[in-house]
């Protein structure tokens, strides 16, 4: 009874307090037969698979602090894999799906963890490359080594402050950082929206998020489970899942693409959307346009709100109250937001970095002390790398990361605004306007567009369109015509990608 052992330390009061799983847990404990699930699992079956898999992984001797990585599809036995490694005081490590076996021997490398949970087809270069760690398996049908049968195990007693999962960030420049989330991180943010929002045990959302990210991961599945809500549980986005599941449905969480893909199938309607009462976006910036469709389609204001790896959700428009098109809406009501310059708080209105504070604030980068120092000062104020202002009302709008700002010839270029001005082109579906070399300004102003098929367009015509309505700095000096922007799986425009490829339109050739 090796696992029993173990776990004895932590298990030796009566009264076992893990702080973030206790509460995940509590509102199913009354209703053990109620369905958490389409197709039929139990609350009870669900927490009983959560139990049973906390046995495997205590058989796998994941002590307090321990990390398990897990790289699998998604399934109910992945979500109950993530509540399980809580349980028993591990360390949650959840892997985008789409990384390589050289990205995911990176983050290994970093995190160490105990455990490596993959795909069945991936267990043998898994075992061979981490020879330090134990490499367990879990196929997309939810079977796999890590749900063999062990010992029952006590949940392992953990504080606020105790972490409970580390997820890396995307990293889109140099190499990815794991932000250490702490159970309280989790829970407060989770009962702050869940409350906002006002989830109840009535609710059934809609998940069709991936759940190696937070929005999947923490914002739908905590709150769904927190408030004893129902859980449609789809393995990703599926229009015709989804669709088919609305009329029962009362809430859908999701990205901007999401919200196109959907309108673009006509069976979206008034008729279909009667019985939802929440539609979420985040992750990315959801157009005007689309917020606009959406309303006229459905006759329901989406919700947008603004949120990251490292802080769980900061701001949200208001459930009750205007919902505002193209803005993320005030700070959560535990979470304080200023809009810092170089030297200090912006005026009121001004372009400044958004800076965040609160419970829902990460503990820093695990084992990078020089890049926490960077990013989190020490009075706690999160330095976001987004660029934001608050208008008169109190709305909040993100103008783009830091490190997306354009400068040519001096001035300074918000992308968003840009984009805004292409966006209301006839024939423009989309667009993402980026800074490459450019050898007179330093960056040159690159767009690049998705056309709709409405009329032709083309380089000329765009530049034309937007002469009056944007200063001669901030026009777009080339315009290209794609089929698609690079988005990464959370629906965000790779800008480095395009950066990489745009590179070097305005090198001057020597041949
Ligand atoms: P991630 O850590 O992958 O969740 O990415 C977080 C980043 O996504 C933020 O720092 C923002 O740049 C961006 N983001 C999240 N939500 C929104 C939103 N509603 N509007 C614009 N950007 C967003």
């Amino acid at each position: 009874m090796l696992a029993m052992d173990k776990c004895a330390p932590a298990c030796d009061s009566v009264v076992m307090a893990n702080h973030l799983i206790d509460a995940l847990r509590a509102p199913s404990q009354a209703r053990l037969d109620e369905i958490l699930m389409d197709g039929g699992v139990t609350l009870g079956a669900f927490w009983h698979g959560v139990d049973q898999l906390s046995a495997s992984l205590a058989a796998c001797d994941v002590l307090p602090g321990d990390r398990v990585a897990v790289q699998v599809a998604k399934s109910v036995t992945a979500l109950q894999l993530y509540l399980a490694t809580v349980q028993i005081g591990g360390v949650f490590l959840p892997l985008n799906t789409a990384y390589t076996l050289d990205e995911v021997a990176y983050l290994v490398e970093n995190a160490e963890p105990r455990v490596i949970v993959c795909d069945p087809s991936a267990a043998s270069e898994m075992t061979a490359r981490h020879t330090a760690c134990r490499v367990e398996t879990l196929g997309p049908d939810g079977t796999g080594s890590i749900v063999e049968d062990a010992p029952r195990v006590q949940p392992v007693a953990r504080g606020p402050e105790d972490l409970a999962a580390i997820l890396y960030t995307s990293g889109t420049t140099g190499r990815s950082k794991g932000a250490m989330l702490s159970h309280s991180a989790l829970l407060s943010n989770s009962r702050t929206l869940a409350e906002l929002w006002q989830f109840n045990a009535s609710d059934t959302l809609i998940h069709a998020l991936p759940i190696f990210h937070t929005h999947g991961l923490f914002v739908a599945s905590n709150i769904a489970l927190l408030s004893g809500a129902r859980m449609v549980f789809l393995p990703g986005f599926d229009t015709d899942a989804i669709l088919e599941a609305m009329p029962r449905a009362t809430a859908l969480m999701g990205v901007p693409t999401f919200y196109t893909r959907l309108l673009g199938d006509p069976r979206l309607d008034r008729a279909r959307a009667a019985n939802m009462r929440l539609f979420v976006s985040g992750s990315a910036p959801l157009l005007a346009g689309t917020h606009r469709q959406w309303e006229a389609r459905t006759g329901h204001r989406i919700l947008e709100r603004y949120g990251m790896t490292e802080t769980n959700m900061n701001t949200s428009n208001p459930y009750k109250g205007e919902r505002r098109a193209g803005t993320v809406g005030f700070p959560l009501p535990d979470v304080e937001l200023r809009i810092m310059g170089p030297g200090g708080p912006v005026e009121k209105g001004g372009i400044g970095g958004i800076e965040v504070r609160g419970p829902n604030v990460f503990s820093g980068y695990w084992r990078m002390p020089e890049k926490t120092a960077e990013e989190l000062r020490p009075d706690g104020w999160f330095i976001t790398g987004d660029l934001g202002q608050v208008d008169a009302d109190g709305y909040i709008t993100i103008v783009g990361r830091l490190k997306d700002l354009i400068i040519s010839g001096g001035f300074n270029i918000y992308p968003k605004e840009v984009e805004e001005v292409l966006d209301d082109v006839p024939g423009i579906l989309e667009s993402a306007v980026i800074g490459v070399p450019h050898p007179d300004f330093g960056e040159g102003v690159v767009a690049v567009i998705v056309a709709d098929g409405s009329v032709a367009i083309d380089e000329r015509a765009v530049q034309a369109a937007v002469s009056d309505r944007l200063a001669k700095f901030k026009q777009p000096k080339r315009v290209f015509v794609v089929d698609a922007l690079p988005r990464n799986t959370m629906g965000k425009v790779q800008k480095a990608a395009l950066r990489a490829e745009y590179a070097a339109v305005f090198q001057v050739s020597n041949s």
